[in-house]
């Protein structure tokens, strides 16, 4: 099927593109996302602002957290040496995303704004206590990736924000990410982030609700000294799965276990 009439706009700067942003408007990033979303007709903006060339928006800095410009491809960094060590869940978590194609072209900033439940790089971000950076016509906000996450494609981004980067605090000593999926490039039937802090382990789950989740009791069970295995039992009672064509609730559940299992020793290895 072909998108629905739309007047298109590429943007030159990020001004530009601010200054187009309405409620009728869409921004255009990798495209990944959005143009089967027009394709099936499940969206009709009636203007797309095309960001995809802002070159300004792209890049990964390293020092003192991590920030990634939201033009970022997956594929950057997934490559990013950059981002072995601490933060090596972070590639694993881009290397997921579809296949190799998609993540040349789809963006860290589209994956967090589209907010896919079963996302890779919103788990991640949620995981590592990372915020959004968004701008206005009028200003800059940062919002804590708990509070962006709204919903299953629901964020609290407003109809004249772009998002321009993803903030990762410093701290992080380990990470590990863990998903499966019925074929390589699949989305996942659940997916697991674990990071090591000073503070003790954070552990996300995706695909496994309406937006990614934190394991809270589990973590807290972590944190009393609780072996993995109740650990990870405690995890697949804080998911809150649906059953589809995929998978059923319950077998998402015994999943979450052995993923967050998987996830924690893997993390002790690495630590
Ligand atoms: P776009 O498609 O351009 O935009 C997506 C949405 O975000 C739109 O609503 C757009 O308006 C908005 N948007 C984009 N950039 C910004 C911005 N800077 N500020 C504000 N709003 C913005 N994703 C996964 O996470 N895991 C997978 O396993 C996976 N598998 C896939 C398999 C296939 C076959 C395909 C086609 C896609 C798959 N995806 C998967 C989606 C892919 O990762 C997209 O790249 C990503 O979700 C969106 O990034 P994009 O740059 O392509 O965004």
């Amino acid at each position: 099927m072909k998108p629905p009439p739309f007047e298109y706009l590429r943007a030159g700067s990020v001004e530009e593109a601010l200054e187009a942003l309405d409620g009728e408007t869409k921004v255009l990033a990798g495209g990944q996302s959005l143009l089967p979303l027009l394709n099936y007709r499940l969206a009709r903006p009636a203007r797309l602002v095309d960001v995809d060339r802002l070159e300004e928006l792209a890049g990964i800095d390293v020092e003192d957290g991590v920030r990634v410009g939201a033009l970022t491809r997956h594929a950057a960094v997934e490559r990013d040496e950059q981002l072995a060590g601490p933060w090596q869940a972070l590639r694993v978590a881009a290397a997921h995303v579809g296949h190799y194609p998609i993540r040349t072209r789809g963006t860290f900033g589209g994956s967090i704004a589209h907010a896919d439940p079963a996302a890779e790089l919103c788990l991640a971000a949620l995981t590592f206590d990372a915020d959004v950076v968004v701008r206005s016509r009028t200003g800059t906000r940062r919002i804590a990736a708990a509070d962006f996450f709204a919903g299953p494609f629901a964020t609290a981004l407003a109809d004249d924000e772009l998002v321009t980067e993803i903030v990762f605090p410093a701290g992080a000593t380990a990470s590990v990410f863990e998903e499966l999926a019925p074929r390589t490039g699949d989305f996942a039937l659940a997916s697991v982030c674990v990071v090591q802090t000073a503070r003790g382990v954070a552990i996300g789950l995706g695909s496994v609700g309406p937006t990614p989740l934190r394991a809270r009791s589990a973590e807290e069970a972590r944190a009393s000294g609780e072996p993995v295995s109740s650990v990870a039992r405690a995890a697949a009672q804080d998911c809150d799965p649906t059953s589809d064509s995929h998978a059923t609730a319950e077998y998402r559940r015994a999943l979450v276990a052995t993923l967050v299992e998987r996830a924690l020793l893997r993390l002790e290895a690495t630590a």
